[in-house]
C-alpha cells in the first residue's frame, strides 16, 4: 500500500468505502422489499378469505355459494371445506396436500412438494349449529420472485456502480492532483538548475496545494536573499581583508627593496601596524557574528540594573572623552532588564562611538533611559552630520558604510557596529530604529520588553 501513488490509495479507500455504501443499500434493499412482499401476500390472502366469507350462506338446510365468491385471484386459491373435510367448493390441485388441521384465524406456513404455501382458514358458523370452514392458500414464491428480480438487478447494479464510481473517484483525484505534478517538476527543475529565482506556477487559489505552493515559494524566496547575503557577505569580507593585506605587502616590498632610513622603517612599520590591527579587529568582530548567530556563543543573560550600568557608562565615557561633542545624559533609576551585561556594553559603547564620530565641532549627545508601560526605552541623539534618507535602509547592513572614505580613514570603522548592535539587541527581545536628517543629526530608539 505504501508504494501506491497518493491518486491511486485515495481511489482504492473511496471505492472501498462506495462499495460499502452500496452493498449495505442493496441488502437494505431487499430486505425492506422481503419485508413489503410478504406483507403484500398475507394481506391480499386475508383479504381475499375475508371478502369470501361474506359469499357463503346456509339456506334450508342447503350452502349457497354466490357467484361473487373469488376462487382465484392475485395467486390465492380459495376452497370451502365441511366440518368433516370434505371439499364443499373450490378447484384443489390433485397433488397438493393441504394440511388436515384447520385453525381459525391463523395464517400456517407449509412445505408441500418442496414448495411453500402460506394457508388460511376461517370457520363460518351459521344457526343450527352448522358450520363450514373457508380456506385460502398461496403460493410464498410469489414473493420471492419478486426479491428474485430485485437481486437480479442489485448484481447487475452492484459492479456498475462501483466501476462507475472508481472511475470517476480516480478522475476527480487526479484533476485535484494536477497542481502538485506541476509543483514536483517545477522543485526538480530548480533543485536541478540550482537557480533560486525560479517560482512555482500553479496559477491563483486559495486551496491546501495552492496555500502549499505559496509556501514553497516564499521558502525560495527566504533561500534566495539568504544565498545572496552570503555570497555578498563572502565577498564583502575577502575584500575588507585583501585592501589592508595589501597595503601591508606593499609596504614590506617597499621596505625590503634597498636600505632605508630609521625612519622609513618606522614609518612603514606604523602602517603595517594600524592596517593589522584592522584586520584583527574584523576577524574579531565577524567571529562575535558567527558565533552568536550560529549559537556557538550564548547570551549571559541575567537581571540587571540597566539604569546603574548605563549610568556607568556615561560617566566613564565622559572621563575618557575631551569636551565636545558634550554628553548629557537622565537615566530614570530602577530599571531592571534581563540582558547580557558585556554585550549590552558593546552595543552602547558603539552607539556613542559613532555619534562622537560622525559629531559636528562643539556638538552634543543626548542620552536618556525612561520606562513606558512595560517597555524601556533608551535614546542616543546626536546633532551630528546626520545621514542622507538614501542610505537609511541600507545602514544595517553588514559593512555598509555611508561615507567610506571618510570612515575608513578613521580607526576602528568596519562597517559592522550596527549589524552587530542589532544582532545583539534583537537576540535581547528588543528592537532598534533609528531616524536622521541629513546636517542635524541622529537619533537610534531602543525598546526592551521589561519582564
Ligand atoms: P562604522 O564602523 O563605519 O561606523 P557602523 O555600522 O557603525 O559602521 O555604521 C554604519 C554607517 O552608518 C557609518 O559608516 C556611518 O556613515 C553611519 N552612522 C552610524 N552612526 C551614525 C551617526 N550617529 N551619525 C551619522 N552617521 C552614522
Amino acid at each position: 500500500m505504501k508504494k501506491l501513488s497518493i491518486k491511486l490509495r485515495i481511489t482504492l479507500w473511496y471505492t472501498l468505502l462506495m462499495i460499502l455504501i452500496v452493498a449495505s443499500v442493496l441488502i437494505f434493499m431487499v430486505f425492506i422489499s422481503k419485508q413489503i412482499t410478504t406483507t403484500d401476500t398475507k394481506n391480499s390472502l386475508l383479504k381475499i378469505v375475508n371478502q369470501n366469507l361474506e359469499e357463503v350462506e346456509y339456506d334450508d338446510d342447503q350452502l349457497e355459494i354466490d357467484d361473487d365468491f373469488i376462487y382465484m385471484q392475485n395467486g390465492v386459491t380459495s376452497l370451502i371445506y365441511s366440518q368433516k373435510n370434505e371439499l364443499l367448493g373450490g378447484y384443489l390441485q390433485s397433488a397438493l396436500e393441504l394440511p388436515n388441521e384447520f385453525e381459525d384465524g391463523q395464517i400456517q406456513t407449509v412445505d408441500i412438494n418442496g414448495e411453500s404455501y402460506y394457508v388460511y382458514d376461517r370457520l363460518l358458523s351459521f344457526k343450527k349449529n352448522e358450520s363450514v370452514w373457508v380456506r385460502g392458500y398461496v403460493k410464498t414464491n410469489n414473493e420471492s420472485s419478486v426479491i428474485q428480480s430485485i437481486i437480479t438487478a442489485a448484481m447487475w447494479l452492484f459492479p456498475l456502480i462501483i466501476i462507475i464510481a472508481a472511475l470517476v473517484g480516480y478522475l476527480i483525484t487526479k484533476h485535484s492532483f494536477k497542481p502538485v505534478n506541476k509543483m514536483i517538476a517545477s522543485v526538480n527543475a530548480i533543485s536541478e538548475g540550482k537557480d533560486l529565482s525560479e517560482r512555482i506556477e500553479i496559477g491563483k487559489g486559495e486551496d491546501e496545494i495552492h496555500q502549499l505552493g505559496d509556501t514553497f515559494n516564499a521558502m525560495f524566496e527566504r533561500l534566495e536573499t539568504a544565498f545572496k547575503k552570503e555570497k555578498q557577505f563572502t565577498s564583502d569580507v575577502s575584500h575588507e581583508l585583501r585592501t589592508p593585506l595589501s597595503v601591508i605587502l606593499n609596504q614590506c616590498d617597499y621596505t625590503l627593496e634597498t636600505r632605508k632610513t630609521v625612519e622609513d622603517y618606522e614609518l612603514a612599520l606604523g602602517t603595517i601596524q594600524r592596517q593589522a590591527t584592522r584586520m584583527s579587529q574584523l576577524t574579531s568582530q565577524l567571529l562575535s557574528f558567527t558565533r552568536l548567530e550560529n549559537g556557538v556563543e550564548k547570551l549571559d543573560v541575567e537581571q540587571t540594573d540597566f539604569s546603574e550600568l548605563l549610568t556607568a557608562i556615561c560617566e566613564e565615557q565622559q572621563d575618557i572623552s575631551d569636551s565636545s561633542p558634550q554628553l548629557i545624559y537622565d537615566i530614570q533609576p530602577d530599571i531592571f532588564l534581563s540582558i547580557d551585561s558585556m554585550m549590552m556594553i558593546r552595543v552602547i559603547v558603539n552607539l556613542l562611538n559613532n555619534a562622537r564620530q560622525y559629531s559636528k565641532p562643539d556638538g552634543h549627545i543626548w542620552f536618556e533611559l525612561k520606562r513606558k508601560d512595560t517597555s524601556a526605552y533608551l535614546t542616543i541623539k546626536d546633532d551630528g552630520i546626520g545621514i542622507e534618507s538614501e542610505h537609511l535602509p541600507f545602514i544595517w547592513d553588514r559593512f555598509y558604510q555611508v561615507d567610506s572614505s571618510r570612515s575608513k580613514n578613521q580607526e576602528g570603522t568596519t562597517g559592522l557596529g550596527l549589524a552587530f548592535v542589532k544582532q545583539i539587541i534583537e537576540l535581547h527581545d528588543g528592537e532598534i530604529t533609528m531616524s536622521s536628517v541629513f546636517g542635524e543629526g541622529s537619533t537610534f530608539t531602543i525598546k526592551f520588553p521589561i519582564n
